[in-house]
């Protein structure tokens, strides 16, 4: 119980003052459903008694009372009235069933779409490090799965078992109050083994549960590596290979899967054994010790049989639930991560306007490590970059080109050294504004699957796109020749990923992509390496037409000619800066 209530005081915490509200009348309302279900139950015993011997009603001065009241002609009009009642009080019961039910539906599975959304916004914010280190299939079962499970395997059991706890905390009671020979019979057979098998479960569905969480991510994980590396399973004929890689993960699935199910199932039989028991007991203690007091044992054996009937069911939802909260209670941990969400809420991003960018960025005794395990790192003890100034970075594989871009761009803290935008020095805080200032056309580009018009404009609203601006920046970017091969032009669907587009045609679509948010700061990553020679040329030239204004540029490239506008060239090796040249250097030095 303990655990229980450690779990429910986790979740607690993790609910806003309003759901936790909410929470308070879901259960409030549960367990007034749980009163009328028994109330509704125990109305069939005395109907049942009436109804086998009418003749009790009349000598029973109460019930003669209400025929009276109620102007009755005859016994049997009476109990068709009873009836008749007991059918209404059956429909008003399924009916507040059901309404309770949706309430607590309703509830939990409003839980698990706003802590998914509020995970959604945390994953948004998270830096470019959270995605480097965690897989994004892990990420993907925690938005989708987890938080489904968090609705139906943590909030519904632990309300359920509340009122359960409830309903049987009354029938004791009851029974304590009314027959405490049967009240302590029947704590004698439940308690032990209810305990007992409780005590012995709980690790092992609690590890059960660990390991199908694991695994979760693992088979998105498996699934993936062969939907996004088709390309390369196909080339490889290694197929089998990652269809036995996901079967073997299946097989350790099923297993766990049986295992859990087998388990959820033993208590009930147990419990029901027990009940047996009961009832044995019963028997025996009134052959040895009730003599010819038949009557007695009956009544003991009926009301031991009717508290068990009603308990039974109870307790087996009870240990359900228990077990439930044992095996996902991890998941507290895993939805815990939104506890940061109130934070980020005042973090509206569109609203910020671009950091001013006038003169100069300086890179200053920089000195940068992924961790302190790493030994690669950026030393870098002065760069000036003026603005409007074309800057390339060349560099053996590995040199740190694209770590350098992506400390100018701010992705990582740095612990030493400081970067200052025109001599003011730039923080976490002012990140969001600088960030605005860049475009990023890596080597990989982002493509949605959606119009070449709304993956130009990336994350604006259908209705609120600038059309004539987007087929501007298309042409600047060089993009209208392959615009023009599309039937429906930039309304034309790209494909996940950009399937049905070159290596440079998504390349262009970053630079018009910049274009439209009117991104001062062009970092091209690599942008060249993978592309044909009329592709490259393609690119080069829209460099060249950008490097004619005032766009400031870093070039990370392996092919020189796409250096050609650059204003000087830095050589890297190491993490550190080795060379400074230009291009003509650079020609000579082939
Ligand atoms: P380049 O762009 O010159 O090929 P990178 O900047 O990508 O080189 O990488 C430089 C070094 O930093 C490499 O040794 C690489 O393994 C390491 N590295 C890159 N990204 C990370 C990361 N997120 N965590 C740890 N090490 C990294």
């Amino acid at each position: 119980m303990k655990f229980f209530f450690l779990v429910l005081k986790k979740i607690l915490k993790l609910l806003s003052p309003p759901q936790r509200l909410t929470a308070i009348k879901v259960l409030a309302l549960t367990l007034v459903g749980a009163v009328i279900d028994i109330l509704g139950l125990s109305l069939v015993l005395p109907v049942l008694a009436i109804s086998s011997s009418p003749t009790e009603i009349t000598s029973n001065p109460s019930l003669l009372k209400i025929i009276n009241l109620l102007d009755f002609s005859s016994i049997n009009q009476f109990l068709v009235f009873i009836y008749a009642l007991l059918l209404l009080v059956f429909l008003l019961r399924a009916l507040i069933f059901l309404y309770i039910k949706f309430i607590i539906s309703n509830f939990s599975f409003g839980l698990a779409s706003s802590f998914s959304k509020k995970m959604f916004h945390i994953f948004m914010y998270k830096p470019l490090d959270f995605y480097k280190k965690n897989s994004s299939s892990d990420l993907l079962r925690d938005l989708y799965v987890s938080t489904q499970q968090f609705a139906s395997y943590l909030i519904i059991p632990i309300i359920l078992t509340l009122s359960e706890l409830f309903i049987v905390v009354i029938i004791l009671i009851g029974l304590f109050l009314f027959n405490i020979q049967v009240f302590v019979l029947l704590i004698i057979v439940l308690a032990p083994i209810t305990l007992l098998f409780y005590s012995q479960t709980k690790s092992k569905i609690e590890s059960i549960g660990h390991e199908l969480y694991a695994l979760n991510g693992e088979l998105i994980n498996k699934v993936q590596q062969g939907i996004s590396g088709f390309i390369d399973v196909k080339l490889s004929g290694r197929e089998f290979f990652f269809i036995d890689r996901f079967y073997q993960d299946q097989k350790k699935y099923k297993k766990l899967s049986v295992t859990k199910s087998v388990l959820n199932d033993v208590f009930p039989k147990v419990i029901e054994f027990s009940a047996v028991l009961g009832i044995v007991v019963i028997f025996i203690y009134s052959l040895f010790f009730l003599d010819e007091e038949k009557r007695e044992m009956l009544i003991l054996l009926s009301l031991f049989g009717a508290s068990a009937y009603r308990i039974l069911p109870s307790i087996n939802r009870i240990m359900a639930g228990m077990l439930l909260i044992r095996q996902y209670a991890y998941l507290t941990d895993v939805i815990g991560i939104t506890k940061d969400y109130d934070d980020l809420l005042h973090n509206k991003d569109e609203e910020i306007a671009p950091m001013n960018f006038k003169q100069s960025l300086s890179i200053e005794n920089v000195k940068f490590y992924y961790s302190k395990e790493n030994i690669f790192g950026i030393d870098i003890p002065k760069l000036t970059i003026s603005k409007g100034e074309k800057i390339g970075i060349i560099g053996k594989s590995g040199s740190g080109k694209t770590t350098l871009a992506n400390l100018i761009l701010g992705f990582y803290d740095i612990a030493q050294g400081e970067i200052l935008v025109d001599n003011t020095r730039l923080t976490s805080e002012e990140w969001p504004a600088w960030k605005k200032n860049f475009g990023y056309v890596q080597q990989d580009v982002f493509v949605s699957d959606v119009s070449i018009k709304e993956n130009i404009a990336f994350g604006v609203d259908l209705n609120e796109i600038d059309v004539k601006k987007v087929h501007e920046c298309v042409k600047l970017a060089l993009l209208d020749s392959f615009v023009d091969t599309l039937k429906d032009g930039i309304e034309s669907k790209l494909g996940e990923n950009g399937k049905n587009m070159s290596g440079g045609q998504k390349q262009r679509l970053a630079i018009a992509r910049s274009l439209y948010f009117n991104r001062q700061f062009l970092v091209f990553d690599e942008a060249t390496s993978a592309l044909d020679n009329e592709t490259e040329k393609e690119i080069t030239d829209s460099i060249k037409s950008l490097s004619e204004g005032n766009m400031t540029m870093i070039i990370i490239a392996h092919r020189h000619s796409t250096l050609k506008y650059c204003d000087r060239i830095i050589e890297l090796d190491k993490g550190k800066i080795i060379k400074e040249l230009s291009y003509q250097e650079l020609v000579k030095r082939i």
